[in-house]
């Protein structure tokens, strides 16, 4: 059986004329006879609405209510993908989660999908219908509703691409690819026409949401191919894929800047064995994901400063948590909410020195002061002032020639 994947963001089904649009894509891949199993994400706003009330409602909303409310929008979008199909003369239907099922283990919001049952929906396409169902939602043990984290219905689609071993997997966006930085930040960003996984992984990690991370992850895992295109035009895509399929690796392949980071500074921690620890350790126990991380050398051999990124959604908390534990021996807590962390991305910086000498030494020719470092062998990242941030990537984007125009 020939199967493709077509999955829709939130931006594809934003209008009922968007979602005739998508029909006609759907419409494509049947006649040219293949069977179509399509994932939808909910109408644009609409899960960011519902998770508005929820905190109107409460400011200490159940988890477990969070993800039956705001998994609905899938619901919505799925029902009139489908109705649209009907109205064309197709055989198709809306599925829920729980109908097909798709198994998920782990906690509320960040569920993952360990099992897809794949004969209801293996009968359907047999039969010739469309079946319509909705990411981003999975049901666990206890026959509750979970979701798998924002953006997550990435994360569906190639899940049912691996448990369906389908031929393609298409994820299809608001803009025609992955480009060398957010293209709607900057006009001259490139469409990049084919990138690994790895690097896919980190941009999407380090803040370019044109794909979730975990969805990157599971396709790497699988060896699944994605196909990222646009649902507005016939344009080709971007293609994600294994390092070995890629002939010319570049030195930088991409630029991302993230949004909502803060730094959080303790001045005068004893510098000896087991402080980090004792500072992270109640961190990560309240689900607080520590990002960015430096410990200045002790001038005195006593004391010494710690820094670290949180996301500032995470900064009540995390404040909360550093204050009440008595074990936590500082002399002045600082904070830092207007920050951005600006990272360059590519599998050719393992081969090529000389990468993070010319990032430092662009920004610096900007007057743009790097607060703090951290780097892995495919990516290097800095933090910096938030208002510098447009200034940053245009600046890199330049100095790694990644624009169309150079
Ligand atoms: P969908 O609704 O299809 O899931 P998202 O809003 O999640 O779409 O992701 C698409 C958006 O990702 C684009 O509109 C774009 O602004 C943003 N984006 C950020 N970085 C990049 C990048 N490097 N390449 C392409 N898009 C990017
Ligand atoms: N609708 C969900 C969200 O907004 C899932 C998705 O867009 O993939 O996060
Ligand atoms: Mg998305």
């Amino acid at each position: 059986m020939k199967i493709v994947v077509l999955k829709f963001g939130g931006t594809s089904v934003g209008t009922t004329k968007k979602i005739k649009k998508v029909a006609e894509i759907i419409a494509d891949y049947k006649k040219k006879n293949y069977k179509v199993i399509v994932i939808s994400s909910a109408m644009s706003g609409v899960t960011n609405e519902l998770v508005k009330k929820s905190v109107e409602i409460s400011g200490n909303f159940s988890d477990s209510e969070h993800d039956v409310l705001v998994s609905s929008g899938e619901q919505m979008a799925c029902s009139l993908i489908a109705g649209r199909l009907i109205h064309k003369g197709f055989k198709s239907r809306s599925w829920l989660s729980w109908q097909v099922p798709i198994i998920t283990v782990g906690k509320h919001k960040i569920s993952r999908i360990n099992q897809i049952n794949i004969n209801k929906i293996f009968k359907y396409l047999r039969e010739g219908g469309i079946p319509v169902i909705t990411g981003f939602q999975g049901v666990n043990n206890e026959n509750r509703l979970t979701t798998i984290g924002r953006g997550g219905s990435d994360a569906s689609a190639i899940m049912f691409a691996k448990f369906f071993k389908a031929e393609r997997c298409i994820i299809y966006t608001d803009v025609e690819g992955i480009y060398t930085t957010d293209p709607n930040k900057l006009k001259n960003a490139k469409k990049i026409k084919v990138i690994s996984y790895e690097e896919m992984l980190e941009m999407a990690s380090l803040g370019a949401k044109v794909m979730q991370p975990v969805s990157i992850q599971d396709a790497r895992l699988n060896r699944i191919d994605i196909e990222v295109k646009s649902s507005f035009t016939k344009k080709s895509g971007t293609l994600i894929t294994k390092k070995s399929n890629i002939i010319n690796n570049k030195i930088v392949t991409g630029i991302t800047s993230t949004q909502n980071d803060s730094k959080v500074s303790l001045i005068g921690v004893k510098d000896k064995p087991g402080v980090a620890a004792s500072i992270f350790k109640p961190l990560s126990k309240n689900l607080i994901n520590v990002d960015m991380v430096v410990q200045n050398i002790s001038p005195n051999g006593k004391e010494t400063d710690l820094t670290f990124t949180i996301k500032t959604e995470d900064l009540n908390k995390t404040k909360k948590t550093i204050q009440e534990n008595k074990n936590i021996n500082y002399r002045k807590l600082l904070f830092e909410k207007n920050v951005s962390k600006i990272s360059v991305i590519g599998v050719g910086m393992i081969t090529t020195p000389g990468v993070t000498f010319k990032m430092f030494q662009t920004l610096a020719n900007k007057k743009i002061n790097i607060k703090v470092i951290s780097t892995s062998e495919i990516k290097i990242s800095v933090l910096i002032d938030k208002k510098n941030t447009r200034k940053a990537i245009v600046a890199l984007h330049k100095e790694f020639k990644l624009g169309k125009l150079r």
